[in-house]
């Protein structure tokens, strides 16, 4: 069993879930304790059920519940030093370093450091026998290391977070614009095209978009973009809203 599922994705908040015969692991927890806790029960989960969280940055839509959970959970967490620091976690969670391959149970993880604008944010692949999902958002541009990283998936889970004619357009102020924009900002959905463009999809069956900006996307846009790819992949969007549920990889 090699199972995927979101609690949710967007500025909001966004947290994600690796699920096998022997672990369940949770990508960010970025609701709320309560609603994370809710949206886990979608699913047909507590916390007891979790048995690892990766963080992959400070930024509070992708961490906000992990000092509540820290505080009545015992569950492993692991993040950068980086992160850890920047959120005043270092002591409670186990460090990981960018390049570094955790074995956790019969997943390996590979984590996978990426152009944003937090202190050492980094996204995650998980490889289960010859199966691999890579989920990555929060990325301004792209790196050697990400498309060597997210090449040869089975399940490819990107941001697709804005058009940038629309971000460009919005009534956002400009130090605003240029921070989403920038290099270390988000993936407009050229780059998200660039990404997919980019890595070896020998082995790839689906492509799952999320954190979707409300005000400056829109899924006809981000088809349209990608259209190539739409065509020839599965492809589904993860919202705001709404959990994603279970899909097996394979
Ligand atoms: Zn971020």
């Amino acid at each position: 069993m090699f199972l995927f599922a979101s609690l949710g994705s967007g500025s909001e908040g966004n947290s994600f879930l690796i699920k096998t015969d022997k672990t369940i692991f949770m990508v960010d927890c970025g609701f709320n304790y309560k609603e994370t806790e809710n949206r886990l029960s979608e699913l047909g989960l507590t916390f007891s059920d979790i048995n690892h969280i990766l963080i992959t940055h400070e930024h509070e839509d992708h961490m906000r519940a992990i000092k509540m959970i820290i505080k009545k959970e015992k569950i492993q967490i692991s993040c950068s030093y980086g992160t850890a620091k920047k959120i005043g976690i270092v002591d409670e969670v186990n460090i990981i370093n960018p390049g570094d391959i955790v074995v956790d149970n019969d997943l390996q993880v590979e984590v996978v450091p990426v152009p944003h604008d937090a202190r050492e944010p980094c996204h995650y692949v998980f490889k289960k026998d010859t199966l691999k999902i890579g989920i990555i958002t929060d990325f301004g541009s792209l790196t050697p290391k990400i498309i060597e990283s997210y090449s040869n998936l089975n399940y490819l889970v990107v941001e697709a977070n804005h058009d940038a004619n629309l971000l460009m357009k919005s009534s956002y102020p400009t130090s605003l614009k240029n921070r989403i924009f920038g290099k270390l900002g988000h993936a407009n959905n050229d780059l998200t095209f660039d990404l997919i463009s980019q890595i070896k999809k020998d082995k790839l069956k689906k492509i799952i978009f999320c954190h979707l900006s409300k005000q400056n996307n829109q899924k006809e846009i981000i088809k349209h973009t990608v259209k190539e790819y739409f065509d020839k992949f599965q492809c589904e969007f993860i919202s705001q809203e709404n959990i994603f549920n279970w899909s097996e990889i394979k």
